[in-house]
């Protein structure tokens, strides 16, 4: 069985002590693709370097809404220089534009900014011709809001999508995929498992987030990308099939949109 995360951060500095032998346990142990998610400018360069050096590493590169700087002249200074790293990188293993979005949760109060950086981020992917990961929370009417109002050519997907049945309808409707994390193994994620429910598993993505919300039984715990078995087995519990079949099709999701 192989499975591909489709979302985390081995770039985090969580993984400064022991980031090469975590890197060789998670292809050992049947990861055989993840996705290292860039946030911001330094950790989408360590992205793109991770993806050069491991085979089976891909990259995505973005500003994230929790790193948007205080000025807009600041922020198209940024949205400037990684604009010029994706278009001087752009190889078959740059496979997106993220993450990206809009957290309310995080940062009420520079809205207007994360929005302009969320659009001018959507016109670099539409100009690479890439598919973008959209990082929204408490964030949904504004995120959907922005995907109709400016189209994505090819799509994208919502990672660690929140529980939120009207967002991801909307978003499955405008053809947008949807990639589960840890909290939907946690003992209170009562909506979380509706949602998983609704979405058909061609849909389906699944992702740890690493080094962030571990699945159980080992929440708490800093996450890597082996838990994502975990993660893989609470949607076949949902939809009663083999986690065989969850493992194989949600690998097959993850190419398509990605077109590797
Ligand atoms: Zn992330």
């Amino acid at each position: 069985m192989e499975f591909f995360d489709s979302h985390s951060h081995y770039n985090d500095e969580k993984f400064d002590e022991d980031r090469d032998k975590i890197i060789e346990e998670t292809y050992k142990s049947g990861i055989t693709k993840i996705v290292c998610a860039g946030y911001n400018i330094k950790s989408s360069l360590m992205s793109l370097e991770l993806s050069k050096k491991n085979e089976f590493i891909y990259s995505i590169c973005g500003i994230s809404p929790n790193d948007i700087p205080q000025s807009e002249q600041e922020l198209w200074k940024d949205i400037a220089e990684i604009t010029k790293i994706v278009t001087q990188n752009k190889n078959k293993k740059l496979v997106a534009i993220g993450e990206i979005g809009l957290d309310y949760y995080w940062n009420k109060e520079n809205k207007e900014l994360q929005k302009q950086a969320f659009i001018k981020q959507i016109g670099l992917a539409n100009k690479l011709n890439l598919p973008i990961v959209i990082h929204s929370r408490d964030a949904s009417i504004d995120t959907i809001d922005i995907i109709k109002n400016y189209k994505v050519n090819k799509t994208g997907i919502f990672h660690c999508c929140q529980p939120n049945q009207e967002m991801v309808r909307q978003a499955l409707e405008l053809g947008y995929y949807i990639s589960f994390a840890g909290p939907i193994t946690f003992k209170n994620a009562k909506n979380s498992i509706d949602v998983v429910k609704m979405v058909p598993i061609e849909k389906i993505l699944i992702e740890t987030d690493s080094p962030y919300l571990s699945p159980e039984p080992n929440r708490g715990k800093r996450n890597d990308c082996r838990n994502v078995k975990f993660v893989a087995q609470k949607i076949a519990d949902l939809k009663e099939i083999s986690i065989e079949e969850v493992a194989k099709i949600t690998y097959e999701n993850t190419m398509k949109i990605f077109g590797i």
